[in-house]
């Protein structure tokens, strides 16, 4: 299969992309969190592929992507009215709701869980896809299943040129990290997963929200978790990831020792001159975590073509967006945390 490049500012680009859909094609779409891997939401078929271009397990489900609150009536059972805020607060925007899902979303969609997650993404062309296309996008992220996501089409056409139809080019993406992910089916609201969104914004629409394990702590693999993505290794690049806490002076004390010829440091812009510059390379500054989180996975997809070995990485403190940026630097490094050292 050859995979077609669509640029956004083309004018038939949205038809052509909603043409896809409607045929039961693959699509990357770019969203304003990362670029999302699309099939007809309403296609079990089509929906299938989408597992099989990415190598992803059958029991992660997939989010649905709406051109607007209005669409998740047919997808949802009930919408309560927690739902009904942060939609009116946040979307469209990086934020998934996972609600009751009605039968007529196919098994592919939701891994047969009794629950279905839905978003509008801040993205305009998107949008107009899903609205000519007449049918929900279903989308995980473009990667291979276990790659850093994609927030560039290069990144996607070099994870999957030739698994899908076309890619719909609209520049490189905002946000930088997935949605955040409330589950609203519970007795209480629970973040399932930290995203775009930060949890002090969500407390000030919800008034009450719980952290789920999975936000905070490594699952054994046979876990029963809400959030079934959070149980696999995710955003690895091919080198070791280690995260070293502390100030920078203190980090840089643990690191330059062990730090040999194929070993990285990834740290913020205010650390960098602790380090050789051939050794180190910023990712944002610190006080912007939003730049944090826009370069992410870029920075951990260029390390893996430098062929690294170990990365010893910088992270942010977890509060809003940053709680995002922590949660995906401590998958990649599958919870690998060590401590900076204090001066002697
Ligand atoms: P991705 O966009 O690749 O991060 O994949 C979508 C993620 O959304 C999955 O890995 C799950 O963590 C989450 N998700 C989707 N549907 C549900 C659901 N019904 N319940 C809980 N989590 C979900
Ligand atoms: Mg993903």
């Amino acid at each position: 299969m050859r995979t077609l490049l669509l640029s956004a500012s083309a004018p038939d680009s949205v038809h052509k992309a909603s043409e896809i859909i409607r045929a039961g094609g693959l699509l990357a779409i770019p969203t304003e969190t990362v670029y999302g891997l699309g099939a007809n939401g309403m296609d079990g078929a089509a929906v299938r592929r989408i597992f099989e271009a990415k190598g992803r397990p059958q029991d992660n489900p997939l989010i649905l992507h709406v051109a607007g609150p209005e669409q998740i009536w047919d997808l949802c059972s009930t919408v309560p009215a927690a739902a009904e805020r942060l939609m009116e607060q946040f979307w469209p925007g990086p934020l998934t709701l996972i609600l009751p899902v009605r039968d007529s979303v196919p098994k592919a969609v939701t891994a047969g869980l009794s629950t279905v997650g839905v978003r509008c993404p801040d993205c305009d062309i998107t949008r107009e896809v899903i609205r000519l296309a007449g049918v929900p996008i279903a989308a995980p992220s473009a990667n291979r299943s276990g790659k850093p996501s994609p927030t560039t089409a290069a990144h996607v056409l070099h994870d999957m040129e030739g698994r899908i139809d076309a890619i719909l080019d609209d520049g490189p993406c905002r946000v930088g990290v997935e949605s955040t992910i409330v589950d609203l089916t519970g007795d209480r609201p629970r973040l399932l997963r930290p995203g775009g969104i930060g949890p002090e914004r969500l407390r000030e629409v919800l008034g009450d929200l719980i952290v789920d394990e999975a936000v905070t702590g490594i699952l054994p693999a046979d876990a029963v978790v809400r959030a079934p993505g959070m149980k696999y290794t995710h955003y690895s690049p091919q080198g070791t990831v280690i995260i070293v806490t502390g100030s920078g002076a203190a980090a840089a004390r643990y690191i330059l020792p062990r730090l040999g010829p194929r070993d990285r440091v990834l740290c913020f812009a205010e650390e960098l001159a602790l380090y050789p510059a051939e050794a180190a390379s910023a990712y944002g500054a610190e006080s912007e975590p939003e730049t944090l989180a826009r370069n992410l996975f870029a920075a951990l997809r260029e390390l893996d073509r430098e062929d690294v070995e170990t990365i010893y990485a910088r992270c942010p403190e977890a509060t809003g967006v940053g709680m995002a940026v922590a949660n995906r630097l401590q998958k990649a490094a599958g919870f690998q945390i060590v401590k900076g050292e204090d001066a002697p």
